[in-house]
């Protein structure tokens, strides 16, 4: 049969088509750059199963993407002999299973209009298509089987899927390009396109230039076995792009050969912009695990989830080729090559807080929460990770535990510390007024994560962390900037009210006491238990949600 069956698009897809459609882009480039990517995966997924069942290659181990301009119908098609999809897959991956990004990407089209080059970071590179082609084929054929399929689409709310008679293994997506778009049917931009974004593609891409014949355009080695000395940082742009889809320049690059009882090779970044799903519940890691140059998977914890925001390869020398995703979960050179691979990120980023404070400290307005969450679910390195976290405190932002520690008052024995849900709020405590009279600074914790990590706290360099709410005698000890003179009949007086507003108070009070802690207020409320009032609003909440 040849009857094509349409199906509607998912809402969200429908409405990023739309965009995609209707706005003028600058940079549409960016499509080319995704549909490389894609079927760069597509022959690592195929590399990677053919390992267990190599009749998956049907005797044609060619592993090629080849790029087919034709100016007389004005389609360019992009064709991979990858994995190919089976016609659920075709449903599902183009159009009617939501992504989280499709929303998220939607939204921070409308707010910066124009601006595309993004569009990969949040999954949906396929769609960028539609940027220069009014129309889009998708002729599909998964390997190991016999039927192929063609998706098609104009972009406006639905897609037809219709079978296809015979097609070689692997994916081809034509594009019927528009008018305004024909560029990218001359061999010079697609080999500009090519050489910009998608050199250091490990497969060869091929420019088809008529009578049978193609010639290479990229050259097609992984980036990460050359010396290091032997890349720019322009191809390390690239390929940072390529594997977070941000083409912006990473903020620290980590690239090295560990050798002795584990050989592998570390390419990892750290994106300069915030990833969009750095909160996402699910707190995936995103390092991708190669075994000699062979793309195995990329859902491996190969770092903790604390450095989830970490992204790159590493590719074993001596893991088997043909390990499978389950051996992988509880595998001892994993969980080696996990635990060095964290000390060296780690190590990496103190480095880079001690040589230039300015950068750390943009890292840390980014991944600051994220990598507190390490403070109570990797006690092994808490005391590493408190080499790294910085904290707003009533002194200045920013402060390290070092730096407080040394401004530590005579007879101080704690580091204080005060949880809210914002700054601005924090700092208007009537708490923080003895410590001020005391000149005693107090960290101000203000993300969620800090009433969790504080409480199994013990303490930096035998300096328990104190909040502020709990306990009141320590400022005693600590003596005022301009102290009042004893003064026996006024603090009779202050007993004697005391004592009435107790009475006043009744069973909703233990007790009322006068305290030193507070210099313009005339009243606060303290906390006698363990338990910090931030995080007992907080638990409060989650109990009434
Ligand atoms: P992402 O690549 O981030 O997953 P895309 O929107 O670029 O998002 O692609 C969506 C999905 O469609 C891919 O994850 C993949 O499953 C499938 N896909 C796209 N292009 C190809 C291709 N050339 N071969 C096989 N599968 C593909
Ligand atoms: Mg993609």
């Amino acid at each position: 049969a040849t009857t094509a069956t349409s199906h509607q698009f998912q809402a969200e897809v429908a409405k990023l088509l739309h965009l995609m459609v209707h706005s003028v882009y600058s940079d549409r480039d960016v499509f080319l750059r995704e549909l490389i990517s894609n079927a760069a995966d597509a022959l690592d997924k195929l590399r990677y199963e053919a390992i267990a069942n190599p009749q998956l290659l049907e005797g044609q181990p060619d592993l090629t993407i080849t790029i087919t301009p034709d100016k007389e119908k004005k389609t360019l098609t992009i064709t991979d002999t990858g994995i190919g999809m089976s016609e659920q897959e075709l449903i599902d991956n183009l159009g009617t299973i939501a992504k989280s990004g499709t929303q998220a990407f939607v939204e921070q089209a409308k707010a910066k209009q124009g601006d595309v080059h993004l569009i990969g970071q949040f999954g949906i590179g396929f769609y960028s298509g539609f940027i220069v082609a009014g129309k889009v084929d998708v002729i599909s054929r998964r390997a190991g089987s016999d039927q192929a399929w063609m998706w098609s689409s104009d972009g406006s709310g639905s897609f037809t899927m219709t079978p296809v008679e015979s097609a070689p293994r692997g994916t081809s997506i034509v594009l019927h390009l528009r008018e305004d778009a024909l560029e990218f049917l001359e061999d010079w931009k697609i080999e500009s396109v090519v050489r910009t974004y998608s050199d250091h593609i490990a497969h060869p891409i091929m420019l088809s230039v008529g009578n049978e014949t193609a010639k290479q355009i990229n050259s097609a080695n992984a980036i990460w076995t050359r010396a290091k000395s032997d890349i720019t940082p322009e191809q390390h742009k690239e390929f940072f792009g390529h594997i977070s889809g941000n083409y912006s320049d990473p903020a620290l690059t980590l690239h090295y050969r560990a050798e002795g009882r584990n050989e592998y090779t570390v390419l990892l970044y750290v994106p300069g912009e915030r990833p969009f799903d750095l909160y996402d519940p699910e707190r995936r890691g995103r390092q991708k695990l190669y075994v000699k140059r062979v793309y195995i998977a990329d859902d491996v914890e190969l770092l903790p989830a604390y450095l989830r925001f970490v992204r790159g390869v590493i590719d074993s020398e001596d893991m088997p080729l043909n390990i499978s995703r389950e051996m992988l979960q509880n595998n001892p050179q994993v969980a080696a090559i996990r635990k060095a691979v964290t000390n060296k990120v780690l190590s990496e980023l103190k480095k880079l807080s001690e040589t230039d404070d300015a950068a750390y400290r943009k890292l840390w307005e980014i991944y600051g929460p994220v990598l507190k969450e390490g403070l109570y679910e990797d006690m092994e390195r808490r005391d590493q990770l408190y080499e790294l976290v910085r904290f707003k405190s009533t002194k200045g932002d920013w402060v390290s535990l070092k730096d407080y520690i040394a401004g530590l008052k005579e007879n101080q024995t704690a580091i204080y510390y005060l949880t809210a849900e914002d700054a601005a709020k924090a700092k208007a405590s009537p708490q923080l007024e003895g410590y001020k009279a005391r000149d005693v600074e107090v960290l101000l914790l203000t993300d969620p994560v800090d009433s969790f990590w504080v409480r199994t706290a013990l303490g930096y360099e035998g300096k328990p962390f104190k909040s502020v709410t709990q306990g009141s005698a320590d400022l005693d000890l600590i003596v005022a900037k301009d102290e009042a003179k004893p003064d026996a009949a006024a603090d009779a007086e202050t007993a004697v009210l005391a004592a009435a507003l107790k009475q006043a108070l009744g069973e909703r009070v233990k007790d009322v006491r006068s305290s030193k802690r507070l210099t313009e207020s005339a009243v606060c409320i303290v906390n006698d238990s363990m338990m910090d009032r931030t995080l007992e609003k907080l638990l409060s909440r989650q109990k009434d949600s």
